[in-house]
C-alpha cells in the first residue's frame, strides 16, 4: 500500500491527513496518509529508518522543520534558501527535502489577483517567523521591488534582509500601520488573530483600497483582519487556500498524481475547522 504521513510534536491539530486522504480517495489511489507524533529526540531515528520503511515520504511540521533540513540527504534550492523542509520524499534510497509553503502562498494569491500586477510593486509583511520566510522568498521571486517587514522582534526582520538583500526593509512594530501606505500587497504572517492568540492590532486607514490583503491564519476561517479589509473594499484572502495548495506538491511527489484544490476540499477542511461552516 502507498503510504505517507505527517510528523510533528504535537501533531493532533494537523489537517494534512484530512487533505491527503481526501485526494487518495478522490483519485482512487490505494493508500493511506497517517498522523505520527514524533518527539524531538526520535526525529533522527525516524528519518534514518524512513528509506526502508513503508512510507514514501512525509510532511514535517513544528518543531522539526529546521532539524529535518539538516538530516535529509539532499535539499533543493528553495529549502536551502529557507533552511527548512516541510516535505520529504524518497528517491533511490535517499531522502530528499523541499519546502512548499511559498508555492502554496502564491497559488492561493492567484485566486484573487494577477501575479503580474505585483511586479515592481511594494508589499508589507507582518511577521518574520517560519511562514514569513517562505512568503518573503516567494515575493522576491515574483519581482516585487520592496518588501517592508514589521515584526515585534526587529532582529528577525534584519535577519531576513541578510538572507534576501536590500529590497527587504525592516520596520519597527510600532510603525506597522503607517507602513501600509503605498502598499500593493499586505500579508499577515504573524500568529496574531489565530484562535487562542491575541488579536492583530492594526489600523488599515493608510492601506490603499486597491491593495490585496492575505492573512495566513486559517483558524478562524474569517479573521478580523479579513473582515475589516473586505468591508473597506480590499480584495482579501485567508490562509486556508495556502494550506491546501502547499499540500499539492507533496502528494504529487509521493503518489504520482498532481491533485486539484477544489471547492469540495475547501468545504471539507473548513467544516473541520469550524463545524458550523456552510459552503
Ligand atoms: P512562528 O515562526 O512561530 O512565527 C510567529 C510570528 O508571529 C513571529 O513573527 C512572531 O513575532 C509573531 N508574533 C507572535 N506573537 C506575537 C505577539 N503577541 N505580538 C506580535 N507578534 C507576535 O510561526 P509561523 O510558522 O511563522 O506561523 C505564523 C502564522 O502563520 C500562524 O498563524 C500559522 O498558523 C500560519 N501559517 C499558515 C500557513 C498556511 O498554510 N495558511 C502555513 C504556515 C503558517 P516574534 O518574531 O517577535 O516572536
Amino acid at each position: 500500500m502507498n503510504r505517507a504521513c505527517v510528523i510533528g510534536w504535537p501533531i493532533s491539530h494537523s489537517r494534512s491527513p484530512l487533505i491527503h486522504n481526501y485526494w487518495l480517495e478522490r483519485y482512487s489511489i490505494q493508500g493511506r496518509y497517517d498522523r505520527l507524533p514524533i518527539e524531538p529526540s526520535k526525529l533522527s531515528g525516524f528519518l534514518s529508518e524512513l528509506p526502508s520503511s513503508e512510507y514514501l515520504g512525509c510532511n514535517i511540521t513544528l518543531p522539526h522543520k529546521e532539524r529535518a533540513f539538516r538530516l535529509v540527504d539532499q535539499t533543493d534550492e528553495i529549502a536551502q534558501r529557507l533552511g527548512v523542509v516541510n516535505t520529504i520524499y524518497r528517491r533511490g534510497g535517499k531522502l530528499l527535502g523541499t519546502s512548499t509553503d511559498g508555492e502554496g502562498f502564491v497559488a492561493n494569491l492567484t485566486a484573487v489577483t494577477a501575479l503580474s500586477k505585483l511586479k515592481n510593486q511594494r508589499a508589507v509583511v507582518f511577521g518574520a517567523g517560519g511562514a514569513a520566510m517562505a512568503v518573503v522568498g516567494a515575493l522576491v521571486d515574483l519581482g516585487l521591488t520592496e518588501i517592508a517587514i514589521a515584526n515585534r522582534t526587529i532582529e528577525r526582520s534584519n535577519q531576513l534582509r541578510k538572507i534576501f538583500g536590500k529590497m527587504i526593509v525592516p520596520i519597527e512594530w510600532a510603525d506597522r500601520s503607517e507602513a501600509l501606505a503605498e502598499c500593493h500587497l499586505f500579508v499577515n504572517s504573524t500568529s496574531l488573530g489565530m484562535t487562542g492568540q491575541p488579536a492583530l492590532n492594526v489600523n488599515l486607514a493608510r492601506l490603499p483600497t486597491s491593495a490585496v490583503v492575505a492573512d495566513l491564519v486559517y483558524s478562524p476561517l474569517q479573521t478580523p483582519l479579513l473582515v475589516a479589509a473586505l468591508s473597506r473594499g480590499n480584495v482579501a484572502t485567508g490562509g486556508m487556500g495556502m494550506l491546501l495548495h502547499q499540500a499539492v506538491r507533496g502528494f504529487e511527489l509521493w503518489f504520482g498524481t498532481r491533485p486539484k484544490v477544489t471547492k469540495e476540499l475547501y468545504d471539507l477542511v473548513a467544516r473541520d475547522i469550524n463545524p458550523s461552516y456552510l459552503s
